[in-house]
């Protein structure tokens, strides 16, 4: 991400938020943005080919949501919609963040949440993960923020946070908690129930990862009804494409069992992918998600050589050092998203040769 020139008349603050720029070209092994690496499912893929496109679509997908809160056992009325969980996100900062105010996010987390605060005029805090790669929540919580976000399985860790300080953080009455659960199909828990118990929590999942449909952009949030009535204030109508809703729908209707066998692929994909990293020296940190962090020494570096060879990596030039491992590697790191066993084959030959060539 660079920070360009800007324009005379746009906001000051604008001048530090970068746009966001996907690194390099296209790879023929893409292992960067943790998505679906096995496709996307069957009914979904149907559902497009059958869309309604002429009309205007639900203006606040109305089938959608009720697919969402059968998926999830929650009332229609406490899901909101977006343009992927980005669009979720943003949303609920622009609603409830007033300008000035603080937002606070532990660190290291997702790249977007620090620019979305302040597109929204608030000023990001960082607040450093635990050594035990947990959440600081009176760190947190000192920061006296507007809204709290919070990453669970975290990117670009891989790791949860425990439940009981993601209570303490939500247990403050006066702040908005965002819960990013963009992985959670992937891990053996989730705070889902946050948001039905408390008036004060969004939970944000996304249909880009675990259900394959990342192109389609489609998000959603799980809130008391009345917290997701000003997060679609921000957001405004037709938001989510009739086609997108259409295969969303069809998605959590009829392919959970296709989700469900695939991320457990990837489960079993990131525990062979870990063992062979292990193998060649290399510790990654204990994942929940569909992706590996290895803090490694040279990972710029080594992820250009990879990319060079056909396999896109995503690199970390300077997390904060909260682990050893961190440490030892002056924050440098690789993230790999886990894939199907060729794509795995490849990712390791191109790893191990780059490896080799940047010592
Ligand atoms: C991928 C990702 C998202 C973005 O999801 P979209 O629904 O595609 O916008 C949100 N949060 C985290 C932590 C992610 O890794």
């Amino acid at each position: 991400m660079t920070i360009g020139r800007t324009h005379p008349l746009g906001r000051a603050e604008y001048a530090r938020i970068p746009l966001y720029a996907p690194p390099g070209s296209a790879a023929a092994v893409d292992l960067s943005d943790n998505t679906n690496r096995w496709g996307s499912p069957p009914a979904a893929t149907r559902a497009l080919g059958g869309a309604a496109t002429a009309r205007y679509p639900d203006a606040y997908t109305r089938d959608l949501k009720q697919a969402v809160a059968e998926y999830l056992d929650v009332a229609p009325d406490m899901v909101v919609t977006g343009c992927g969980s980005d669009d979720v996100l943003d949303c609920a900062i622009r609603a409830f963040g007033e300008p000035g105010g603080r937002l606070a996010y532990h660190d290291p987390t997702f790249v977007m949440v620090p620019s979305f605060a302040r597109a929204n005029g608030m000023v990001p805090v960082p607040v450093p993960l635990t050594r035990a790669l947990d959440l600081d929540a009176g760190g947190m919580l000192a920061t006296a923020p507007r809204i709290a976000y919070v990453c669970s399985p975290n990117n670009p860790t891989g790791t949860p946070l425990s439940r009981a300080t993601v209570e303490t953080l939500c247990a403050a009455q006066d702040m908005l908690v965002l819960v990013d659960e963009a992985y959670a199909e992937f891990a053996d828990a989730s705070l889902v129930d946050l948001a039905t118990s408390r008036s004060n929590v969004l939970v944000v999942r996304t249909m880009s990862k675990a259900f394959g449909l990342a192109g389609l952009r489609v998000g959603y949030g799980v809130g008391a009804p009345a917290l997701v009535r000003e997060v679609e204030k921000a957001r405004g109508p037709f938001k989510v494409t009739a086609p997108s809703a259409a295969a969303a729908v069809a998605a959590l209707r009829e392919d959970v069992s296709w989700m469900r066998a695939h991320a457990a692929l990837a489960v079993g994909a990131r525990q062979e992918l870990s063992g062979e990293l292990a193998r060649r020296g290399v510790s990654v940190l204990p994942s929940s998600a569909n992706f590996v962090l290895a803090p490694l020494a040279r990972a710029v570096a080594v992820a250009a050589r990879m990319r060079e060879l056909g396999v896109a990596v995503r690199a970390f030039a300077a997390l904060p050092r909260v682990t050893a491992e961190l440490e030892a590697t002056q924050g440098q790191a690789l993230r790999i998203t886990v894939g199907p066993p060729d794509e795995m084959t490849a990712a390791l030959a191109a790893l191990d040769r780059a490896v080799s060539e940047c010592a």
